[in-house]
């Protein structure tokens, strides 16, 4: 019987270590891939420094920059995206990424900013924004998320959970998995005080497809400035909830995102 009991309390002890361990793995996030500077044209006036040292004082290991590209209104040029190569690699220990959010035009997935100035950039995410895409039928707006997947360029679809757009998430999900696109789980979308609108459902219907289906996730938090930079507290949250993979959590393994960007555009 002592023996019996003391087994129990082992198998206890290590099922919650071993729950510890997992659960350790999901936050071992080291990168942001979705912040925005002041060359985003509104929101902030903060500067690449300043989203780096806060992504230094969060801990994060890569901090991605990813600007409006410029068919947003009052965003940077195509000369910035043009000159970002020759911006800092690492700043406050920080390995720096530069890349754009893309413009989704119109059906045929056309984006904003040419291919010249993309083989310049670390990486580029893509999607619908009210300014660059009046909202469509279901149909017209999946279409256009797919078409531009087709891209090369293009490694992940951002905020596809933005309720101003109607989306066929399955189709979504199968197409990201076909062309290896990514798909971004936003800090802002699950923030009931978020400048989108709050679709948590559509959210748990696109992840428990990407478990099904093993299509990569990206977080991003969107932050336009440094405050938001590494926040990533509501995602968890709801990845825990639903028991979700971390190594579909592109944002724990640099070497899978950086890969990922190189196949796509092959
Ligand atoms: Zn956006
Ligand atoms: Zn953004």
């Amino acid at each position: 019987m002592w023996f019996h009991t003391k087994i129990f309390k082992f198998l206890v002890i290590f099922v919650v270590f071993y729950q510890k361990i997992v659960y350790n793995q999901l936050m071992n996030i080291k990168m942001d891939l979705h912040t925005h500077t002041i060359a985003s044209g509104h929101h902030t006036s903060d500067t690449l420094t300043s989203l780096a040292e806060k992504a230094s004082k969060k801990g994060l290991s890569y901090l991605g920059i990813t600007d409006h590209a410029p068919k947003m209104q009052g965003s940077a040029n195509v000369s910035y995206f043009r000159n970002l190569r020759y911006a800092d690699k690492v700043l406050f220990g920080v390995k720096m990424l530069y890349g754009a959010e893309l413009n989704v035009l119109d059906t045929s997935g056309t984006i904003d900013l040419p291919k010249d100035v993309l083989d310049g950039l670390d990486y580029a995410i893509a999607g619908l924004h009210k300014q660059c895409f009046k909202p469509k039928t279901k149909y017209e707006n999946t279409l256009a998320l797919t078409n531009a997947m087709e891209n090369g360029y293009v490694v992940a679809i951002c905020h596809p959970d933005d309720p101003l757009y109607e989306i066929d998430v399955k189709s979504l999900v199968l197409h990201a998995k076909k062309t290896d696109t990514m798909l971004e789980l936003s800090s802002v979308g699950l923030s009931p005080n978020g400048y989108r609108g709050h679709d948590v459902s559509r959210l748990v219907e696109m992840l428990l497809l990407c478990k099904k289906e093993g299509v990569l996730v990206m977080l991003g938090s969107d932050s336009h400035g440094a405050k938001n930079v590494g926040d990533f507290t509501n995602s968890l949250k709801l990845l825990e909830t639903l028991s979700f993979p971390s190594e579909l959590i592109v944002n724990c393994n640099e070497e899978l995102f950086i890969e990922r960007v190189k196949t796509k555009r092959k």
